[in-house]
């Protein structure tokens, strides 16, 4: 439980309302900062504006899954009021409290190097990766459904990157009848994408193994998909690009050469907002009841 215990949620989207939701069942003191347009009352949360004391006796502000842009401001689809947080919030936040997010941009780091203030980036965590592994990966088949004319059953089908979500991404293709390649570098993902009874090659030889692709899914946040692997690509093929942007494909010649490709991000929140939420809402929680200890633990 979280009985005693101060949260501080600024902004956000769909997915915070899981998050919100779940602190107020673990009996936190749920603080709402950006969430003036919300359609109706969350019963057991407190609607508050960001002002020079707004952090006094909190224990932990919850950012949204991008904190907040390169200025400082926090997004939130709850509010039209402009959100930026700066240190002057900031100083008078207690020194045991800490900042969560999903991923921080540079400003949100400095901000919290200069404070001292704990700064927990979620979506690096392994747990929560391979969690929101499932919601990207129905999404990549939605879009794969949508932007072919043949099943993905029976079609040769490559995945570039055996981490988190390519992991993922292959087993199910593989369920679901592909003739799944996947490129890595690692000699253990190779001898793992032997054992899953998928083919294995090594990134730097996918300009060999594209010849025949119909789908070419992309993980790897570098430039690999480059215009010479493209050139070898058959013209029906799809590339869909799940890394984080700008992705690893080069579009420009893809577009050139007629090639369908597509940039995916943030597939969690757009196919399975709840689930995305309920995802956060229990690694968060659970952070939040270690990092709490005994005052969390009644
Ligand atoms: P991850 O676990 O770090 O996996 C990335 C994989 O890329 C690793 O297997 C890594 O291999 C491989 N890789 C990196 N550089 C490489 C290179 N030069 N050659 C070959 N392989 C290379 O990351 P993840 O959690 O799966 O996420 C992958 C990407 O998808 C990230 O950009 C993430 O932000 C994004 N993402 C997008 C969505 C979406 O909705 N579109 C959802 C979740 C994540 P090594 O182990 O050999 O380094």
């Amino acid at each position: 439980m979280l009985t005693g215990i101060h949260v501080a949620f600024i902004g956000g989207d769909a997915r915070q309302l899981e998050v919100i939701k779940k602190c107020i069942e673990m009996d936190a003191h749920v603080t709402l900062i950006g969430f003036d347009n919300l359609d109706s009352k969350i019963p057991g949360a407190y609607l508050k504006e960001l002002e020079a004391d707004s952090f006094i006796d909190v224990d932990a502000i919850i950012l949204p899954i991008v904190g907040t842009d390169d200025e400082g401001n926090v997004e939130s689809i709850f509010s039209q009021k402009k959100l930026v947080l700066t240190k002057d919030y900031l100083v008078k936040l207690p020194k045991r409290s800490k900042i969560y997010t999903g991923m921080a941009k540079t400003y949100l780091r400095n901000l919290c190097d200069d404070l001292k203030i704990e700064l927990i980036e979620l979506l690096d965590r392994d747990d929560v990766a391979i969690y929101n592994s499932i919601p990207t990966v129905e999404g990549t088949l939605l879009l794969t459904i949508q932007n072919t004319d043949f099943t993905i059953h029976g079609s040769n089908a490559i995945v570039l990157g055996f981490g988190r979500t390519g992991v993922t991404l292959a087993r199910v293709l593989k369920a679901l009848g592909a003739n799944v390649k996947v490129g890595a570098r690692k000699p253990e993902h190779m001898a793992r994408i032997y054992e899953m009874g998928l083919f294995p090659f090594h990134t730097d030889d996918l300009e060999k193994h594209v010849t025949d692709v119909d789908l070419l899914f992309n993980t790897v946040p570098q430039m690999i998909i480059t215009a010479k692997v493209i050139a070898n690509m058959p013209s029906h093929s799809l590339i869909i690009d799940l890394a984080s942007k700008p992705g690893g494909t080069d579009f420009r010649y893809a577009e050139k050469r007629g090639i369908k490709a597509i940039l995916a991000p943030g597939l969690p929140g757009i196919v399975a907002p709840k689930t995305a939420g309920q995802i956060i809402a229990n690694v968060l929680t659970n952070l939040l009841t270690e990092q709490t200890g005994d005052r969390g633990g009644k």
